[in-house]
Parts: structure tokens; sequence; C-alpha cells
């Protein structure tokens, strides 16, 4: 399980305020489901639409790959249509199945309707390599940045790692950001980053032979906060 903003309020609310809300929009509870859906300020940012894309790229591999398989009958020319029609690649909004997949459930609907045309251990072959691929690039390319991002959010809301690591139950908090909202606390974030900027690039990941963008990272960092604040 990932520590979600929702999970830490649940285990520590003397630390995590529990009006607080996702740090990137501002506008829903930090779930595991909110974490691939946020829809965050800047679009071509937005974990949503890495989730779109990632999602679709899935059943682009898998359709390619069951195409290319051995099949137990026939398949008719309508399997390419009613597989890409399935509610699990419905993401916009997102349908509960598609948020199965991101959790690693191949959904039901899904393997039904294969089975009718492949064995169990043929849909199970064809989708662990693209589904482990998937969670890789949700991992990184949402979870990590979010994670950095959500690093320094803790910083200015004056959480501690001693305070995180602390088993001790409610203590008073004080800082002098704790009464000011984490939408308006956005902008301090920037030059925050600015520290950690060098060594985020060296300590994460190489994926499919390119680094993340770095200028998109560090833009989404910086341009995001100065957005915000607008509003
Ligand atoms: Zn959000």
């Amino acid at each position: 399980m990932l520590p979600t903003l929702t999970t830490l309020q649940r285990r520590k609310p003397h630390i995590y305020d529990l009006s607080w809300l996702c740090p990137q929009c501002n506008s829903s509870p930090e779930t595991l489901d909110h974490l691939w859906t946020c829809p965050y300020i800047l679009p071509e940012f937005s974990p949503f639409n890495t989730f779109k894309t990632l999602l679709l790229d899935l059943r682009t591999v898998c359709l390619g790959k069951f195409l290319s398989a051995t099949p137990l009958k026939f398949l008719p020319d309508s399997f390419t249509v009613e597989f890409t029609a399935m509610d699990c690649w419905d993401c916009d909004p997102p349908s509960n199945s598609c948020l199965r997949l991101a959790r690693g459930l191949i959904p039901m609907s899904l393997t039904s309707f294969l089975g009718t045309y492949f064995s169990s251990s043929t849909i199970c072959s064809i989708f662990d390599t693209p589904l482990h691929d998937f969670h890789f690039d949700l991992y990184v390319q949402i979870w990590l940045c979010r994670s950095v991002f959500f690093n320094h959010w803790e910083s200015a809301q004056g959480i501690t790692n001693k305070m995180k690591s602390s088993t001790i139950g409610p203590s008073p908090i004080s800082h002098p950001f704790s009464q000011i909202s984490p939408a308006i606390l956005t902008p301090f974030l920037a030059t925050a980053f600015l520290d950690s900027w060098t060594s985020w690039v060296f300590s994460y990941i190489i994926h499919g032979g390119s680094w993340i963008s770095h200028l998109d990272f560090w833009r989404r960092l910086t341009v995001q906060p100065l957005l915000r604040i607008s509003f």
C-alpha cells in the first residue's frame, strides 16, 4: 500500500491534518485511486493524463499480443472492437475496472471476455509483462514525481523526519505555516526544489533508455505554483 496522504492521515492524524486535500490539486482527498486520476493544475503535467496514456498503451500492447497468440477458437473480426470497448479501458471518467488494473487486478469482465477465446494460462502470460510494465511506469512517472513533491510539501507544513518517525501520539505542532493553506504555500516549494533537483536527477530512474523528462519535471514544480497563486 502506497502511503498516500489519506493513509498518513489515518495513521498519524496528529501530524497530517484531516482537512488537508491532495497537495497537487487541492481538490480531493489523496487516496490511492486519486493518485492516478489527479487532475493537477497543468494538463500536460497531470497524473491523470499520464495514467490515460499508459492505460491506452497497455491496451495496445495486450491487444497486439492476443491477436498474435494462438486462440482456442477462431477470433471473429469483431474481436478488436470488442476488446478495445471493454470498460476497463474507460478512464474518462475512470471506471472501477480501470482502477482495478491500476491495483494490479485483472477485471472479471475482461477475463471472462478473453476466456471465450484463450486459455487462462495464455491470458495470464500475456498480461504478465505488460501489466508489470504498466505498474512500473505508474510508479516512476506518477508516484516518484509526486513523492518528491510531497516531501517538500511536508517540509513547508513544518513536518520533519523526526516527527514522522516518532511513535508518540498527538503533540502540539507549532510552525509558522500551520495556519496557511497548502495552496498558498506552494510558491515556497519552487526554491526548495531547486536545491534538491540535481540529487533527484542523479538518484532516479532510467526507464526504457531515456530519462524522465527533467525539463518537464522542473517546470511542473516551478511553473505550477505561480499559476496556482492566481486562483
Ligand atoms: Zn490531486
